[in-house]
């Protein structure tokens, strides 16, 4: 069975999962290298542990550690191709409509450049993780941003990356509430994605920001999340 390991960083959540070698999800922001690597090492997680760097979508609070996490760890980047200018030029704030004032703040902390990253892999369809050792393959979520992905193992946890978000303020409230995404970049697909993603088998989804969010409690909410 998959192991998780939840590291909490100060604007979002990156993941340890293990599969042959570690696969990390995600990155945090743009400095959060260092602190993934000493979080990894608390749980007995050398650089050389890590085999993947997988990122659920290309915004600057996810992508901003993976260059740093490559370079001490020799592991490849992959994202999906529809994030790749995000990667490449940063986040558009005409592009995406913020949900809420939590939204409008968000986008204001944004960095207004965040450096630019160029992946190792970019996938389409799923990406399997097979070769990793890993029993899993990414679903498209597009919604939130075009390429975003989220990864469901065969335990029932579900990772989710901003497909739904947990509490306020990046979960030092109520985090364990679903609520829906900061920014959308497309609210119909956003909408499907949710379904698709909910038509999956899992217990529990594990969000960027605030969760982990319990399926059940995300369905009893779904009218308000859509
Ligand atoms: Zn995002
Ligand atoms: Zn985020």
């Amino acid at each position: 069975m998959p192991q998780i390991i939840t590291i909490k960083l100060f604007l979002a959540n990156v993941f340890l999962v293990r599969g042959e070698r570690w696969i990390i999800v995600d990155s945090g922001a743009p400095g959060d290298g260092p602190a993934i690597l000493r979080a990894a090492a608390r749980s007995g997680i050398a650089p050389g542990d890590i085999g993947l760097i997988l990122l659920t979508h290309g915004h600057f609070d996810h992508i901003g550690g993976a260059a740093a996490l490559r370079e001490a760890t020799g592991a490849p980047v992959a994202v999906h191709r529809a994030d790749l200018p995000l990667l490449r030029q940063g986040l558009d704030p005409r592009m995406v409509q913020s949900v809420g004032i939590e939204g409008r703040m968000l986008m204001w902390f944004m960095p207004s450049r965040t450096p630019p990253l160029e992946p190792d892999i970019t996938f389409e369809g799923p990406f399997d993780l097979a070769p990793y050792g890993l029993d899993a393959r990414t679903v498209h979520t597009p919604g939130h941003s075009p390429g975003h992905i989220v990864l469901p193992l065969p335990d029932g946890n579900l990772i989710a990356g901003d497909l739904l978000r947990g509490g306020f303020l990046g979960g030092l409230l109520n985090a364990t509430l679903p609520n829906p995404p900061y920014v959308l970049n497309d609210p119909v697909q956003q909408r499907a994605s949710l379904e698709l993603a909910l038509s999956l088998p899992a217990h529990t989804w594990h969000v960027g920001h605030g969760g982990p969010l319990a399926v059940e409690h995300i369905r009893a909410r779904a009218k308000s999340l859509m």
